[in-house]
């Protein structure tokens, strides 16, 4: 059936052929889903031109490469609601993306899935001084909220290098983490309440951002990290915090990450205004200098670099240089860099915030991260070294990540069989040091398979269960996380 003829036996509907070329669709369920959909959607809603839908089916790495009919961009949670209901109706599977930023292909259709974008859901940002909270539409970017939030002296305590496209929504949906968690945690500790539309059509009732209720089980923590599995986020709560008077940076160079791991705790001990430890490996810094054409400033020999920044409302500079000074010998001090300004400090963070684009440049990497218990870090780091070794030069590693947070971004560059051998031994090898096979990207597509090695059978049971109770038949996402 043509949808060309099914829109004329629904001539009383707001024609939906003036909106976009839906002759292009032929799928009967789906010929129905656009009909239910389109009088109740604003125009432009509908996306059918495989042109305009490209973009939203490769992900931020080009690595997955999915595929999709159909794009729908509600404005406002009654679209939500509206949409996810005309699936269920029509047994039409729905794939939600917020900024397509996910580094584990969460984002992608894989199977045909119609795409619900949640990026023109983003009227509202609001931020509220007095109680340090801002109340956001789903779609409202990152970096778009930090904005609003600057003109109260307040800011998000989540910060990823991808703000420009990272929606909050996509963001609470994947608990991500980012710069700061040492600090102020991840996603799920600055979502205060969200709104949500359930995979079954209901509504969570309210997103009203009480900073203390008890009255019984939360729903809220439920679906943050839960990768749109339970439900599409619609309006978030969050927690703001202070931005610090005074910050000031250093970059700190180690031999081996043991030591790294030692400075880290020791500097932890003395203050608590350490807003980050990154980690940045020689490699990093190498891939980052041949993309940018830049010299790193700290000479040979080093192997790793630890970028520590201390925020607060004293004097950042001063406090850093004291910490330096009880916890550095005198050659480390020597090639120690300090950013005390505004322009030295953007100066510094460059080296960390251009990995990941500089990495993309080489290829398309596949991207690996880990967690380990701290103590394990040096371990972690020895075995990916001697699997590389084992695969004599046929593959590149790019490390860095979140030191502080036991958290490491292990990039892989080389032949799919290499690139696939490898990223099994790593994992059985996370495994077994009791750690996470993904400490903040999630699941998505790209771990499915490997969720077992870290998760018992019982509690994958367990995840099954609470899917189908809030998304029966998987309406939401049906091939992310399980
Ligand atoms: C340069 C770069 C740096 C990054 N740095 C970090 C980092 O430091 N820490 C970190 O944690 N991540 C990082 N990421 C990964 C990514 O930015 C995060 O995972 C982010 O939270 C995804 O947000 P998004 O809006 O792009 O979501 P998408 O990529 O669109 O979607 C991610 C997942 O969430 C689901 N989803 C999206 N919106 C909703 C919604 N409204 N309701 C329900 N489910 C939804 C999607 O279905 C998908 O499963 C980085 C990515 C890039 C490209």
């Amino acid at each position: 059936m043509h949808f060309r003829i099914v829109c004329a036996m629904f001539a009383s509907l707001r024609t939906a052929r003036a909106r976009c070329n839906l002759d292009l669709v032929t799928n009967p369920s789906l010929i129905k889903f656009i009909e239910t959909i389109s009088a109740k959607l604003d125009e432009g809603a509908i996306v059918d031109d495989p042109e305009l839908i490209s973009p939203f089916t490769t992900d931020w790495t080009q690595r997955v490469k999915g595929n999709s009919d159909l794009l729908v961009r509600p404005k406002d949670h009654q679209g939500v609601v509206d949409v996810v209901k005309a699936a269920i109706q029509c047994r039409v599977k729905l794939q939600i993306q917020g900024g397509n930023t996910s580094l584990s292909g969460g984002s992608v259709p894989q199977a045909g899935e119609v795409l619900l974008s949640l990026s023109r859901l983003n009227s509202r940002c609001e931020v509220d001084p007095d109680t340090l909270m801002a109340k956001v539409d789903a779609g409202v970017t990152l970096e778009r909220l930090q904005r609003e939030a600057m003109k109260y002296h307040l800011m998000p305590g989540v910060d990823l290098a991808s703000r420009g496209s990272a929606t909050i929504g996509g963001m609470a949906a994947t608990n991500a983490g980012g710069l700061h968690v040492l600090r102020y945690g991840s996603m799920r500790s600055s979502v205060v309440s969200l709104r949500c539309v359930w995979g079954d059509g209901t509504e969570s009732p309210r997103n009203i951002p009480l900073a203390k209720d008890n009255s019984g089980i939360s729903f809220s923590p439920l679906v943050v990290g839960s990768e749109g599995t339970l439900a599409v986020i619609t309006e978030l709560s969050l927690r703001l915090v202070p931005v610090s008077a005074s910050r000031a940076v250093a970059v700190v160079p180690f031999m081996w990450i043991p030591e790294a791991v030692s400075f880290a705790g020791k500097v932890r001990r003395m203050t608590d205004s350490i807003s980050a430890i990154e980690m940045i490996s020689k490699r990093a810094i190498r891939v980052v200098e041949e993309s940018k054409g830049v010299i790193f400033p700290i000479k040979d020999p080093f192997e790793i670099v630890l970028l520590l920044e201390i925020a607060s409302n004293g004097n950042a500079s001063n406090e850093l240089t004291e910490i330096l000074d009880g916890s550095l010998d005198e050659s480390q001090s020597q090639s120690t860099l300090l950013g005390m300004d505004g322009g030295t400090l953007a100066g510094l963070w460059f080296w960390r915030e251009s990995i990941t684009e500089a990495i993309q440049r080489r290829g398309e990497p596949l991207k690996l991260d880990l967690s380990v218990p701290i103590a394990a870090l040096g371990e972690l780091w020895q075995s990916i070294d001697t699997i590389q070794k084992g695969l004599a030069g046929r593959l590149e590693v790019v490390r860095f990540g979140h030191l502080g947070d036991g958290n490491i971004h292990v990039n892989l560059l080389g032949a799919e069989d290499i690139l696939k051998r490898a990223e099994v031994e790593i994992y059985q090898l996370v495994a077994g040091l009791d750690g996470s096979i993904t400490a903040e990207h999630g699941i998505g597509t790209l771990k499915k398979e490997f969720l077992q090695l870290v998760r018992t059978e019982r509690e994958l049971a367990r995840m099954r269960e609470l899917i189908e109770i809030f998304n029966p038949g998987r309406t939401l996402n049906p091939n992310v996380l399980l």
